[in-house]
């Protein structure tokens, strides 16, 4: 099957402004792009006239629970039995997919065994939903028990993490194996706490170093991936010396850590997730001071334009699949990107697209209109390079391709054949 695609302005994920050209695609892959493609062999193929659209790759999300539970479509009140919850979690794909995001490098899961088999049905075509790297849920550390759909914190008094237990080092070298068993791609290790679950534990280590190591070395062993959550600069140092690949939040993250990270010798992905914080400033119950949201919020847009500076790679992906920031919000992101981060639209869409395509390890074929690549294409009604917000409208993605397969196409965009097609 061939779909052609003409009158298309293209924004090709480089991060380069957009130009105008048609596309072939064939099959799965992307195989050319030209101001005029030759029309011989073509009668069959289908034709969608773009006039002047926006033809991009398709949004990666780095850091959403599919397992949270929640979504625009439909709240979780999180006390479902674990087969409904298998259902939410399938559902929560589709929502993904519907607004625009064809990719999810998940951020965990309580229930990692239905995440590795959602990523199976989606990759075999059978299911709606983006391309799917599939994780553990956390370990241990007690601010991340299953936290409650509305954010209602607990006290951190007296709340010393790590340093008031005695290692489980044993635990977590079987906990990861376990998860390798099941075939997750990410486990996910809370290293640090979280005040919005627990008051005043953003800093606080919940893992010790021989802990953090002992997951090093046995995701190194067994070829998964890491992912951290760490506020503070020493959680994330933690995680960077033992291998991890992305951070969350990375909230505090000073100079020397930057630095580090700049140089690290594996690449390094920070998911700084502004949305949960916007959202939670935005509740209709305000923040405790022990949430630190505003705290956070102003270190954060302090942090992350060093961290550019740095050439330190950025993703978007704020924790959605709470009740107070749903899963189908999440290009609010690429809006907080911009506005708090200072970056320009075209830089925003390069993190959510090629950047995304290499953190899903992808690189060399998914997160770019290129020849070769995937076809993962969103056709948006505007230009989401001058104006970002546009891509919060699910109503604007007139066309919406994973995998070469049509997952929606609006009805004004629709021409059958060639002959129908303008010359
Ligand atoms: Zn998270």
């Amino acid at each position: 099957m061939k779909t052609l695609i003409i009158n298309a302005q293209v924004f090709d994920g480089s991060g380069s402004p957009r130009y105008k050209a048609e596309v072939l695609i064939d099959g799965n892959r992307i195989v050319a792009i030209a101001e005029h493609i030759e029309r011989a062999g073509l009668d069959d193929a289908q034709v969608i006239d773009a006039d002047g659209a926006t033809l991009m790759p398709g949004l990666v999300d780095g850091h959403t629970h599919l397992g949270l539970g929640s979504t625009v479509e439909h709240r979780s009140p999180r006390t479902e039995p674990e087969e409904e919850q298998a259902l939410i979690i399938s559902h929560n794909a589709r929502v993904m997919l519907d607004h625009g995001y064809t990719s999810i490098y998940s951020g965990g899961n309580r229930r990692p065994r239905v995440e590795v088999a959602l990523r199976k049905a989606i990759a075999e075509g059978w299911m709606p939903g983006p391309r799917l790297r599939a994780a553990s849920w956390e370990v241990s550390a007690d601010t991340m028990k299953a936290p409650s759909a509305t954010l209602k914190p607990t006290s951190g008094a007296g709340h010393v993490g790590a340093q008031g237990r005695a290692p489980i080092t044993a635990e977590v070298r079987k906990f990861v194996h376990e998860m390798a068993d099941i075939g997750v791609d990410i486990v996910k290790m809370p290293i640090t706490g979280e005040s919005a679950l627990i008051e005043y534990t953003s800093r606080v280590l919940e893992f010790k170093e021989e802990e953090v190591a002992a997951a090093g070395e046995v995701a190194w062993e067994r070829g998964i991936w890491l992912t951290a959550h760490a506020h503070s600069s020493e959680g994330i140092q933690m995680a960077v010396r033992h291998g991890f690949r992305v951070v969350y939040h990375a909230t505090y993250m000073d100079d020397e850590t930057i630095g580090m990270i700049a140089n690290a010798p594996q690449p390094v992905y920070i998911a700084p997730s502004p949305g949960s914080l916007w959202m939670m400033g935005n509740m209709d119950q305000p923040p405790t001071p022990g949430m630190e949201v505003d705290v956070a919020i102003e270190s954060l847009r302090e942090v992350v334009p060093k961290m550019l500076k740095a050439g330190i790679r950025v993703v978007p992906g704020s924790d959605y699949g709470f009740g107070f920031n749903p899963i189908g919000l999440n290009a609010k992101d690429l809006e907080l990107f911009v506005e708090w981060f200072g970056m320009s639209a075209c830089e925003v869409l390069h993190c959510a697209t090629a950047l995304g395509g290499e953190l899903m390890g992808w690189g060399e074929e998914l997160g770019l209109v290129r020849e070769g690549y995937l076809a993962d294409l969103l056709l948006v009604e505007g230009d989401p390079t001058t104006d970002i917000t546009i891509l919060q409208d699910a109503a604007r993605l007139s066309m919406i391709m994973t995998d070469g397969r049509l997952h929606k196409l609006a009805p004004h965009r629709a021409n059958s054949t060639l002959q129908a097609a303008p010359a």
